[in-house]
């Protein structure tokens, strides 16, 4: 799961230009995919964790902006596009400010302040492992900073113990090596093995549980180690935030976009929602494809195809051929529905990575909004149907002709 740095300003006032001033402010970090309902639950627990106050108001601000960019977060969608719009950096301007009211003056119009300082809040941020409770994967949410592993730390199953590690790998950049994993034991050392760092689990009674036995925290390795961590942490958790349902996978779609991106730099993705936020369309062209595009005969099949989950849809993919007739992907893009206008989006993005030249055909079967978006499209490329639908076209045509 990715965690999405937000900051949270409060303990504030508003201006009479809804500018928001004298504020404390700390940084929480969501998991990215969080429905509304998540995200307030997160801000609740970071802030308010004995439950003294219930938030009643989340405004998303950009310091310093006029108040025209005031926006209420009131459902799932805006939360959506909120991590959208937040920058993966420190100098972050977008923030969202907490109003809150007390639960004992739930009809207050103004804004009660907290009475304790934010100093306090992290420390009263407490893990349920420190009482040896299971850690389980919802603890990833509630802890945000990553799961303190020690010795004698009792895990729910073995893949949540991958978990932690992985986390701990990614936040501290180091690479890792597994030198032992079967139904009883987990073993797991940094990748330079000559260095300390070591974990060491076992299952517990021939149950689920897997605890840890040995755990040395301590890394003696060389920087470049240390450098090229994130490479297979991130791969890792990619491909365990990338299960579950078919709604969450929508929404994680941004966070896998720019983990992708991270893991192969040149890729490209692009992504569009509609008014409402609810998904469109989304683009994939990976480096390796677009590298070899160059190396290959400027001819780009176009085809789609139905998709089988919940929400249907259609995968609209391009490929062409390498110089020894092998099949190269090129490009694959999720549509809501296959029309004119998704044909056509997906020709842009073509045209903006793959170029567009007098030697370039597309090739494609007799789908009309194909053809319509290549001339729409491209100046100087062709569209031409492939040769299985031209013969089949040929031969009902001369199965009505007398020889
Ligand atoms: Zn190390």
């Amino acid at each position: 799961m990715t965690l999405q740095r937000v900051k949270l300003l409060f303990n504030g006032r508003w201006d009479e230009n809804s500018q928001y001033h004298d504020f404390r402010d700390c940084d929480a970090y969501i998991p990215s995919n969080s429905s509304f309902q998540q995200f307030v639950e997160y801000i609740q627990g970071k802030l308010f964790p004995s439950g003294e106050l219930t938030i009643s108001r989340l405004i998303m601000y950009w310091i310093g902006s006029s108040n025209s960019n005031l926006i209420s977060i009131v459902e799932d969608k805006y939360i959506l596009w909120l991590m959208l719009m937040l920058p993966d950096s420190p100098e972050i301007d977008l923030c969202v400010v907490v109003d809150h009211v007390s639960s004992v003056a739930q009809n207050s119009q103004n804004t009660l302040y907290l009475n304790n300082e934010s100093t306090n809040i992290d420390q009263s941020f407490k893990h349920p492992a420190g009482n040896n409770e299971i850690v389980d994967s919802q603890d990833f949410d509630v802890f945000q900073s990553g799961i303190p592993i020690r010795v004698g730390l009792p895990f729910s199953s073995k893949s949540v113990l991958k978990k932690a590690i992985y986390f701990l790998a990614l936040k501290n950049s180091f690479e890792l090596t597994t030198t032992r994993s079967n139904k009883t034991s987990f073993e797991i050392h940094c990748k330079d093995m000559s260095c300390g760092w070591y974990l060491r689990a076992s299952v517990y009674r021939g149950g689920g549980v897997w605890i840890v036995q040995k755990f040395i925290d301590n890394h003696k390795c060389c920087i470049d180690i240390v450098k090229d961590g994130h490479r297979q942490a991130t791969s890792w958790i990619v491909a365990e935030c990338t299960k579950g349902t078919s709604e969450s996978s929508y929404i994680g779609l941004p966070p896998f976009s720019t983990a992708l991106i991270e893991n192969n730099p040149g890729t490209y993705t692009t992504q569009e929602f509609d008014d409402e936020g609810r998904f469109k369309y989304y683009f994939i062209a990976l480096a390796a494809s677009i590298d070899a595009w160059k190396f290959c005969f400027p001819i780009m099949s176009v085809d789609g195809a139905c998709l089988k989950n919940n929400f249907m849809g259609t995968l609209f993919s391009a490929c062409t051929l390498e110089g020894n007739s092998q099949i190269v992907p090129l490009a694959f893009v999720v549509v809501n529905y296959e029309n004119d206008a998704s044909w056509s989006w997906f020709f842009r993005n073509l045209k903006a990575i793959f170029g567009d030249s007098n030697d370039h055909v597309i090739m494609s079967d007799g789908h009309k909004s194909i053809a319509k978006g290549v001339s729409s499209v491209y100046d100087f490329a062709e569209h031409e149907l492939c040769a299985f639908i031209c013969i089949k076209t040929l031969l009902r045509t001369i199965s009505h002709v007398q020889l």
